[in-house]
């Protein structure tokens, strides 16, 4: 962020008008003409997004919504606040991503949705699950939390091609930021009518209609709503940041292809590439320690600390986590763990020097020798 969100931030306050009104419907029409769909809803983050948009699928208490257990917490949050079970399938280890092949293993009579994940903004593959919950009949939700700016067949994440319910977040950890913030890209009026009701109290009027008719009008409260606005203050830092989109992905990935060429090949690293048919907005720069336990990718993370370098661990495994254990037991998705186990995600910043990523690099190979396996190191 720089100079414009400050300037476009104290325009907003100027203005007089601080929580979801012009800057709000401005943020939500740049937005839906970024991503290429009919609407976009803004809310006050992710969560509140995959919230809402599940029940404006139809996912009520009891139902079954197929995710997997390879992601944030908030993921499967979502679906427990609507009263329904998260039932988790197993991931693809080389993509991170869920495998759709064991989708339709898990669909019982009471499923209602699939939510489908593009974990650190790496698409995952629409055509195959949206060609499952078109045959069976089911919703299908994306999680594109982390996915602003990358394609999808020539397409942008958020077209609705694959899905009408598409949700994004703008929390600091993501491509772009308002603080905290979220969007819901749909193309169909009736569900983003649905989703205005819910993000404000099952408000019939809103407050910008009111303020903008002549007449007097009064609102009714139809449904049960939610407040999850987002602010005006927060939509005016999303308009700069839209506008700076396209050089922050293209600096972030010219950032991963450097990674790419230095480490591609590395004894003992694995990398995840680009997928053939997607451009991918490198959220996060992941690689696996091969054969590593949790316990030697945290030693290997504590000696790049001690050289000044900090790392994070890899996606978290939902399913262990004591709340999920506390409420349904011991479950098990060894791919999920296995990949939550040895990986480590690499510092990526838009501002990032190529000399850092090259020392970076180098600690990594000196470093990982140590916490995977070696054949020279037997007993
Ligand atoms: C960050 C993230 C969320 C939550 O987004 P918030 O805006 O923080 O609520 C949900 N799902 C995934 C995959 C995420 O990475």
């Amino acid at each position: 962020m720089g100079d414009e969100e400050i300037a476009l931030v104290a325009e907003t306050i100027r203005s007089g008008w601080i929580t979801q009104g012009p800057r709000v419907a401005e943020f939500e029409k740049a937005f839906a003409a970024r991503t290429g769909s009919a609407h976009a809803v803004a809310v006050c983050n992710c969560t509140a997004a995959l919230h809402i948009s599940l029940l404006a699928a139809g996912v009520r208490p009891g139902d079954e919504v197929i995710v997997t257990p390879h992601s944030f917490i908030a993921t499967s949050n979502a679906i427990l606040y609507c009263g329904a079970l998260p039932v988790f399938v197993d991931i693809d280890p080389a993509t991170l991503n869920m495998s759709p092949g064991l989708v339709s293993g898990a669909i019982t009579p009471k499923t209602r949705a699939v939510l489908a994940v593009h974990q650190v903004g790496r698409p995952c593959d629409l055509a195959a699950l949206s060609g499952i919950c078109r045959e069976e009949g089911l919703a299908l939700v994306e999680d594109a939390a982390c996915a602003i700016g990358s394609t999808y067949k020539g397409k942008p994440i958020g077209d609705n091609t694959h899905s009408p319910l598409v949700c994004f977040s703008f929390h600091p950890r993501k491509v772009m930021s308002t603080g905290d913030g979220g969007m819901i890209t749909t193309n169909d009026e009736g569900l983003a009518a649905k989703l205005r009701l819910l993000r404000q109290h099952g408000m019939s009027v809103n407050d910008l209609q009111r303020h903008a008719s002549k007449t007097v009008v009064s609102e009714a409260y139809p449904i049960l709503g939610f407040n999850y606005r987002l602010t005006d203050v927060q939509a005016a830092i999303g308009l700069g940041q839209l506008g700076r989109l396209d050089g922050i992905v293209e600096r972030r990935r010219a950032i991963a292809a450097r990674y790419d060429s230095a480490l591609v090949g590395v004894p003992g690293i694995g990398i995840f590439t680009e997928p053939p048919d997607s451009r991918w907005n490198h959220q996060t720069y992941l690689i696996r320690l091969l054969g590593s336990t949790a316990a030697t990718r945290d030693s290997f993370m504590q000696r790049l600390l001690g050289e000044g370098v900090a790392s994070r661990r890899g996606i978290m495994s939902i399913h262990r986590e004591p709340c999920y254990v506390e409420r349904f037991g011991i479950q098990s998705f060894p791919e999920s763990e296995s990949a939550s186990d040895q990986c480590v995600c690499l510092p990526l910043y838009s501002q990032m020097a190529d000399a850092d990523i090259d020392r970076v690099c180098q600690l990594v190979r000196i470093h990982a020798a140590a916490a995977t396996p070696s054949p020279r190191k037997s007993p």
